[in-house]
């Protein structure tokens, strides 16, 4: 692979050390050669403008100008992912004693996860960087949207997953074909292997490992599409899971980018994070006041946000910090009850994901740190469908009857 090719990567100029500001030729790298610090896509904004957002197709690739990829991305194979709802939650509101309270639901993409966006970035930049082969390490999401992309790209994916994994994330990956392998060791094993392959192998682009500078500005797209969709504004508050934290740096950022750009009025927000207990280390350093992340063993039915040594987990720190926001966690019986009343309320089925965050929010209005009087967004990042075992045991039928009325009489239903 050449590192020297002419880059076609629309808008973007350039990789910046967010450690130490060492700027970078656009390719695959991803490091910092002074001081390993992760590199960040830096932009040429002069394209930027809501007419041309707004003349756009109805999926991430309206904000080309923002991302780094070929001006011509929405002609090529990809699976358009974005544009998903953001569902105004009265019932939920009511329920909760807040004002205004907004759902930017991605299970409606297409793997049903918000891993769709990432990944469709970085297809789009590995193909222009010239690698061969889609690859990830994955909690079980970022599988099924790599294995899907490869797919309709028509190029090779190769992904690697816990084998604890849940069925539905196994079946939902394996059906797009691909070379898919279970390892026997937890995600942050998972992870070093991939490092060590794609030290190895280099036409494969991992796409969270060595293509993750162009992988996660596809989170941006969460956050341009909730201020398009508000009416071109912020809301006051938005809670976001945490895994590796680049979903919620990544909001944050575009956040910061629409207010520069003039696209919206420029005023405070808050960024709340949200993890699982079993799998808490970033919320735990949140409140310990520390800069640092201490990793941890994983041990939570969330295995999508399942990870012990978070990457971008000091710079979740400073964008909560900054903003003047929280971090919460919740048990695995508040993350079941939280997609039970989400489900009830509003009719949407989240995945753990999403009853992790919603458990956090609960709790940060319960402490005070969540303002029930400002408007407030939440993320629900998957669909309940892939997370199924997590509510069997408490989603169950009225009654099982005979087909005759007097036993539907008789179950008492009515
Ligand atoms: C991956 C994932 C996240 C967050 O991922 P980050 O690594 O923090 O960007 C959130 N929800 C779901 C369902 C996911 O699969
Ligand atoms: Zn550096």
């Amino acid at each position: 692979m050449s590192q020297n090719a002419a880059r076609n990567l629309g808008p973007a100029t350039a990789l910046a050390c967010r450690e130490c500001g060492e700027s970078y030729d656009l390719g695959p790298r991803y490091a910092c050669e002074q001081c390993f610090g992760p590199l960040e896509v830096t932009y040429d904004y002069s394209q930027v403008s809501r007419e041309r957002i707004e003349a756009g197709p109805q999926n991430i690739w309206r904000y080309r100008d923002l991302l780094p990829v070929p001006s011509n991305v929405a002609e090529t194979p990809n699976t358009e992912p974005g544009f998903t709802r953001l569902v105004r939650a009265d019932n939920l509101a009511e329920t909760l004693g807040v004002r205004t309270l907004w759902v930017k639901d991605d299970s409606g993409n297409p793997t049903h996860s918000f891993k769709d966006r990432v990944v469709g970035v970085a297809l789009a930049a590995a193909r222009e960087l010239g690698f061969k082969v889609l690859a990830c390490p994955s909690t079980g999401n970022l599988a099924n949207a790599v294995a899907a992309a490869a797919a309709r790209a028509g190029i090779r994916s190769a992904v690697f997953v816990p084998s604890d994994l849940e069925q539905q994330k196994i079946v939902t990956t394996a059906v797009y074909g691909g070379t898919f392998v279970t390892v026997d060791g937890n995600y942050d094993d998972v992870n070093r292997l991939a490092s060590e392959i794609a030290g190895e192998q280099d036409d494969w682009a991992f796409v969270n490992v060595n293509v993750r500078p162009y992988y996660a500005e596809g989170s941006k797209t969460i956050g341009y599409e909730v201020a398009e969709q508000l009416g071109w504004r912020l809301p006051d508050q938005i809670v976001v899971p945490i895994a590796s934290g680049s979903q919620l740096t990544k909001i944050d950022k575009a956040f910061q980018e629409l207010i520069r750009l003039g696209l919206v009025e420029d005023k405070p927000y808050k960024v709340f994070g949200a993890q699982a207990t079993g799998c808490s280390p970033v919320a735990a350093a949140f409140k310990a006041g520390h800069d640092v992340v201490r990793p941890v063993k994983p041990d939570t039915i969330a295995k999508s946000l399942a990870i012990g040594n978070p990457a971008d987990g000091p710079y979740v720190l400073d964008a909560v910090r900054r903003t003047g926001g929280a971090i919460e966690d919740v048990s695995d019986d508040e993350v079941v009850d939280s997609i039970g009343l989400l489900a009830r309320a509003e009719g949407i089925f989240g995945e753990t994901a999403g009853g992790v965050t919603l458990g956090s929010l609960r709790k940060l209005l319960a402490s005070g740190a969540l303002d029930p009087g400002a408007e407030t967004v939440f993320i629900n990042s998957g669909d309940g469908l892939k997370t199924l075992d997590a509510v069997a045991p408490v989603a169950k039928p009225s009654a099982n009857i005979a087909p005759t009325f007097d036993a539907f009489r008789k179950a008492g239903l009515v």
